[in-house]
């Protein structure tokens, strides 16, 4: 099992990490080719439109893109959320190139910039069903997105009330989103956080990850069996 961590800028060293510590490899992508060799990706948070103007000049949005639709296990942290959306809105935002794929609306910004940065305690009893422990999580928001609209097949894991000082408000896109935005959803193969799981010593994220692609492998091994049956 390789899993790898898309190494242009933002906290990739910082996910490899955290694998480390469940005892998973992580393996740094910069190369169209390299996508080859892994089972997962994980695109880190950073700064989407760098992350994405390093990709073009690398050339892997193709290969990123080919990768999504194998149904392989992404996970987008925060900027990689972004990246993993199939459309952007919000500040800085427009033009912004995205590998696509989950069927969200992300705001960029959501929460305001670095001085309205924050850490809350997240409801999330998806993750104790499947990895045990709290049905909570210390989620670390950094000039972090949030997901405003999700498509039927996207099943939301986590929402966030909106700090009563948040900046949201001057922006028009986040009208009528006053109370509680999605921060973490998933679809199929696909994972979604506006937090930074790989900043905090809880490596539950992490390892519901990984089950995604048991679970991916399991479905096409059904299908196998079903495609024999015809
Ligand atoms: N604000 C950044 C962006 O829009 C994301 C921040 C992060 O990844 N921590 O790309």
């Amino acid at each position: 099992m390789a899993v790898g961590v898309l190494a242009l800028q933002g906290s990739f060293k910082e996910h490899i990490a955290a694998l480390r510590r469940i005892g998973v490899k992580g393996v740094e992508i910069r190369k169209p080719e390299q996508l080859n060799n892994v089972d997962y990706l994980i695109i880190p948070g950073g700064e989407s439109t760098t992350m994405a103007k390093l990709a073009d000049y690398h050339n892997l949005f193709n290969a990123l893109q080919e990768f999504v639709s194998t149904g392989k296990p992404v996970w987008g942290t925060c900027a990689g959320l972004i990246f993993l959306a199939n459309k952007a809105v919000g500040q800085k935002s427009g033009g912004q190139k995205l590998i696509g794929g989950l069927d969200c609306v992300v705001h960029r910004n959501f929460f305001g910039s670095q001085l309205q940065s924050f850490e809350t305690q997240l409801a999330v009893p998806k993750l104790a069903e499947k990895e045990g422990g709290p049905d909570s999580f210390r989620g670390v928001f950094i000039r972090a997105p949030a997901i405003l609209e999700a498509g039927p097949d996207v099943e939301v894991l986590a929402d966030c009330p909106v700090p009563s000082d948040n900046a949201r408000t001057t922006i028009p896109a986040a009208e009528g989103k006053k109370e509680k935005v999605i921060v973490a959803v998933r679809q199929g193969n696909l994972l979604g956080t506006a937090f930074h799981p790989e900043l905090t010593s809880d490596s539950r994220w992490h390892s519901l990850f990984l089950k995604m692609g048991k679970e991916a492998g399991e479905r096409n091994l059904m299908s196998a069996d079903e495609s024999h049956l015809e």
